[in-house]
């Protein structure tokens, strides 16, 4: 299918690895010029420079921590933007009585108070040329709280609330605003998370993960691939018409009826 983006201009925030890369992958063979960013400057180019040979898009890199507000000028300074993907690392697992108000405060801004400011920064120039696609990368955990996560509960439900109600306030300008929700994808950060289950468990790295893959109706991991598909429809022309979801990408894991 032709997504009909093809010369747009797409900011992918936290996009050297991961679900990030999946969608600056995914909106490249779309034919979209992209700036990407990560903090480590070494992987963000290599990423860069795949992306370039593989799909003959520009690529311009912005290499600083998002969740700044001097990482956040800098990606800014690369305005204007057709499309905002926005994404950052997630916060760290504990349990519900581990956490100071610093900790909520570390969340809150990378996971929702950053994506909020891109979202102000960008949104006003996609109005006023009548055409603007924004994808946050939030979590299952919005859908169904993951008991270890509780800093990524707390902080990705403000960033929905914030999205419910903007998306509809901005449609009319032709921005549309969408969340898509990972469930686990073979990915660092599930890596990381399975490591942490085996060490607690006392089992191998590859038993804990596949016993965690078992428990998911389909079986397996999502791969960055899929998920950065997805994230292109929801970039493309054909996705016009939906507004403030929130899109779940979990194979199934998550037992609710809607
Ligand atoms: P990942 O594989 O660890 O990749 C994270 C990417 O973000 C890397 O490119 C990293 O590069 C960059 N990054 C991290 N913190 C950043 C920051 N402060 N500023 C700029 N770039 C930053 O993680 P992932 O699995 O793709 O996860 C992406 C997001 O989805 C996270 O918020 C995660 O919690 C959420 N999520 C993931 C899953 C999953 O199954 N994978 C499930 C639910 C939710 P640098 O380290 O060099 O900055």
């Amino acid at each position: 299918m032709d997504l009909g983006i093809r010369g747009k201009r797409a900011l992918v925030c936290a996009s050297s690895k991961g679900l990030g890369r999946g969608c600056a992958e995914a909106l490249a063979e779309a034919g979209v010029d992209l700036v990407l960013n990560a903090r480590g400057a070494e992987a963000l180019e290599a990423t860069a420079a795949a992306i370039r040979a593989k799909h003959r898009v520009s690529v311009v890199t912005v290499a600083g921590d998002i969740t700044t507000e001097t990482g956040r000028a800098a990606v800014l300074a690369k305005d204007p933007f057709d499309i905002l993907v926005t994404n950052a690392g997630g916060p760290p697992p504990g349990l519900w009585s581990d956490w100071s108000r610093e900790d909520f405060l570390k969340a809150l801004d990378a996971n929702m108070l950053t994506p909020i400011a891109l979202m102000q920064a960008v949104l006003p120039g996609m109005m006023a040329q009548g055409w603007g696609r924004v994808v946050n990368i939030t979590s299952v955990s919005v859908k169904a709280p993951i008991a270890t996560l509780g800093l990524s509960n707390s902080a990705r439900a403000g960033l929905t609330g914030f999205v419910a109600g903007t998306a509809r306030q901005v449609a009319r300008q032709g921005v549309t605003i969408n969340n898509l929700l990972p469930g686990s994808h073979d990915t660092d950060r599930i890596l990381a998370l399975d490591s942490r289950i085996a060490q607690a468990k006392n089992i191998p790295l590859e038993d804990a993960r596949a016993e965690q893959q078992a428990g998911i109706p389909v079986g397996r991991y999502g791969t960055p691939a899929e998920f950065g598909a997805t994230c292109a429809f929801l970039c493309s022309q054909h996705a016009g018409f939906i507004i403030g979801q929130n899109v779940l990408l979990d194979g199934g894991a998550t037992n609710t009826t809607m």
